[in-house]
């Protein structure tokens, strides 16, 4: 049985593309991974009306989501039961169901229950911008890092099984010089979305952050196979789908970790390796 293990926690269903390919890299070594999912995207745009209608988006989603698990080999995947709280302004933000109204302690625990069971030691989430705001990404953001120090701590949840110390916890986030990149790209296309409006120069990882750049190329194909699971979510008129070629090639071919908290000590240049150093 694997002694590594892998948990990335994120709020919707495809929130999981920044870790995919971290997912399958590590498969080949014979590390263990799991999925985290607050929500089960229940107020997203439905990208093809014979998919699925408001009333039933969220098991369709939570269908979609198993069944993209399932291409990544990852065995272990939990919902956390909060409503999607939609785009930052919209009604839905209100709901007392919605993730983003959930209170710490609540979020908190559910995570730190699940970090108990599966013990992982490494935890990957959001960075601090959410990749682009959403109410929901910065929530998973702050009550994932509230867990991961939560979970190592007796006191807290004794509820939830015995305290585990997670070795290391990692955002995962778009490279910044790259959201830069699309920016100009958008531009000089004259592009405007919902997405041409963000400025770059707050959003995604900061380069000099970044510890880790994975090369996933090599698993690209299931790494994409598994992001056409989610088909309600496949928008033809996303920003990203209509990247020049190889814009998307070099957007997909990596993913990107910023070492948010560590116990084993600090990634070092030329490591490029969530498990550097965990025992
Ligand atoms: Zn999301």
């Amino acid at each position: 049985m694997s002694t590594k293990r892998l948990l990335g926690v994120y709020a919707h269903p495809d929130d999981e593309g920044g870790v995919t390919g971290a997912i399958l890299h590590y498969n080949t070594l014979g590390v263990e991974s799991g999925l985290v999912c607050a929500t089960r995207g229940e107020v997203g745009e439905i990208s093809d009306p014979t998919l699925a209608t408001p009333e039933n988006l969220g098991q369709v989603r939570e269908g979609e989501m198993r069944a993209a698990a399932e291409v990544l080999g990852v065995k272990h995947l939990w919902f956390l039961g909060f409503r999607d709280s939609g785009m930052a302004g919209t009604p839905e933000n209100n709901d007392p169901r919605a993730f983003a109204q959930a209170s710490a302690a609540d979020a908190v625990g559910k995570l730190v229950a699940i970090i108990r069971q599966f013990r992982p030691q490494v935890l990957v989430t959001f960075d601090e911008t959410g990749g682009y705001g959403h109410p929901d990404h910065l929530a998973i953001y702050r009550h994932t890092t509230s867990a991961f120090y939560a979970a190592a701590d007796a006191v807290q949840y004794p509820e939830h099984g015995p305290a585990h110390m997670v070795s290391k916890l990692y955002y995962s986030g778009f490279l910044r010089s790259f959201l830069r990149q699309m920016g100009e790209w958008m531009q000089a296309d004259g592009y405007s979305g919902p997405f041409s409006k963000l400025d770059p120069n707050k959003l995604g990882l900061p380069d000099e952050l970044v510890s880790v750049r994975l090369n996933v190329e090599p698993w690209l194909e299931t790494k994409n196979r598994s992001w056409s699971m989610h088909r309600t979510q496949i928008n033809p008129e996303n920003p990203m789908a209509k990247l020049p070629p190889d814009i998307r090639r070099k957007w997909r071919a990596y993913e990107y970790f910023q070492l948010a908290a560590t116990r084993v000590g600090p990634d070092v240049e030329g490591e490029n390796d969530l498990f550097a150093r965990v025992q």
